[in-house]
């Protein structure tokens, strides 16, 4: 079966088209400037020449009318109509509390997904867009809803409550969710493969570093605590977002800079993070670049993301009382060595200890740990698409 993964944007929908006998994917693409003048369509087909269609696109449903007619196209296509498309798993950010797994849509569901919006405004409307668009064009097919924040679901209470007053949960919701969710149980899952173990006999910390990054500790297969919050603003410090502070700060500074509460959300989310510190970038490739040429704030921000990421290693082998594996995915977790070694350096006395020249490996699944070491220290790319495929797969077959 081939199924076709979603990710809606409020301007943009990135698309790939799976087949699920042989994990291949068979075309990949994104819509950019939905809505917006000079609307256009990359289409990457495998084995043939990436294509770029520049057609007007004013709604979401007018994009995957132009995917579907890439996919089916005599030259460019990959399929011979759309009936060999068997489902559409569609990327969901928010799931708030209503959803602890994926499920196929229906009314009740997108009531659902609508009722999250407030909890992620910027993500949550365009993904419900998307969804809608392809009931339009695309009727009969099954949709899928693989949400960002349904593997954080098994967080225990006392791990995802915040301490305020307990009105606000009752209110608004306001509590730990945790994001990267579909990323996090890709890779578990994976690194039980590698290990050779059940997932269920295993302790793995999980760590997303990429742009927005998050820690999570999956104990026995399940997320049991995760870095990022009610918003993916929590954990560590990322490209541009805060990670934790002292939320003393946010009301010292709305009141001395007279921030508003958009300007204040603009310094947390997009001023922030390790560009904020190094005052030079949010990305890591640059930032090692000017600390290996001395610059003295790059090199700050670099040690302030080392030492959280490590601070939440130690926190999450705390809580799960030791570790079976450590586990590094996204742009800066699988190509990013020395960030690595960095990150687990003082580690030994735990038993992690990295192999340097497994370490210079890139872009493939690798254990790069020593083979003396306790603890197994594994690279996995994440496939976030082929995940969200796969849940997909699983509730439509
Ligand atoms: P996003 O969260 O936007 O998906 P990514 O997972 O692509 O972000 O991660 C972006 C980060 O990964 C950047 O800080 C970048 O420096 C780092 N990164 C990406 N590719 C490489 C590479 N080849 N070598 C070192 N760092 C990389």
């Amino acid at each position: 079966m081939n199924i076709l993964v979603i990710n809606a944007g409020s301007s943009s929908l990135k698309y790939q088209l799976i087949d699920m006998d042989t994990s291949a994917v068979l075309a990949k693409g994104l819509c950019e400037r939905i809505g917006i003048e000079g609307s256009n369509l990359k289409h990457q087909p495998l084995g043939k020449d990436c294509v770029s269609i520049v057609s007007p696109m004013d709604t979401h449903a007018d994009a995957i009318t132009l995917v579907i007619g890439a996919l089916v196209d005599k030259y460019h296509g990959v399929i011979a109509g759309m009936d060999e498309i068997g489902a559409v798993g569609h990327r969901v950010v928010h799931g708030g509390e209503f959803f602890k797994q994926s499920v196929i849509i229906d009314d009740a569901v997108k009531k659902a997904i609508d009722a999250c919006c407030e909890l992620a405004p910027l993500h949550n409307p365009p993904n419900l867009t998307g969804i809608e668009a392809c009931e339009q064009v695309m009727p009969g097919v099954p949709q899928v809803a693989v949400f960002d924040t349904a593997f954080h679901q098994t967080i225990p209470k006392e791990a995802y409550m915040y301490a305020i007053p307990y009105e606000y949960y009752e209110k608004y919701k306001i509590r730990k969710y945790g994001f990267h969710g579909t990323s996090h149980k890709y890779v578990a899952q994976r690194a039980a493969k590698m290990l050779g173990k059940p997932i269920e006999k295993l302790k793995l910390i999980t760590l997303h570093l990429g742009n927005g990054s998050s820690v999570t500790a999956v104990d026995h297969g399940k997320s049991i605590d995760t870095s990022m919050g009610f918003t993916p603003l929590a954990g560590v410090p990322m490209g541009t977002r805060s990670g934790d502070i002292d939320p003393a700060i946010v009301c010292f500074l709305m009141e001395k800079e007279n921030l508003s509460i958009d300007q204040m959300s603009d310094v947390l989310n997009k001023k922030s993070g390790v560009i904020g510190v190094s005052q030079l970038s949010s990305d890591f490739r640059d930032l090692t670049d000017a600390m290996e040429k001395g610059d003295e704030k790059a090199t700050l921000a670099i040690n302030m993301f080392i030492y959280n990421v490590r601070k939440y290693i130690g926190t999450y082998s705390a809580i799960m009382g030791g570790i079976d594996a450590i586990v590094f995915t996204a742009g800066i977790g699988e190509n990013n060595s020395s960030m690595r070694s960095a990150i687990v350096d003082n580690l030994s006395y735990k038993g992690i200890k990295i192999d340097p020249e497994k370490n210079a490996q890139r872009g493939k699944e690798i254990d790069i740990s020593t083979d003396a070491a306790k603890v197994r220290m594994l690279v996995i790319p994440t496939n976030e698409e082929l995940m969200i495929a796969l849940e997909t797969l699983e509730l439509v077959k």
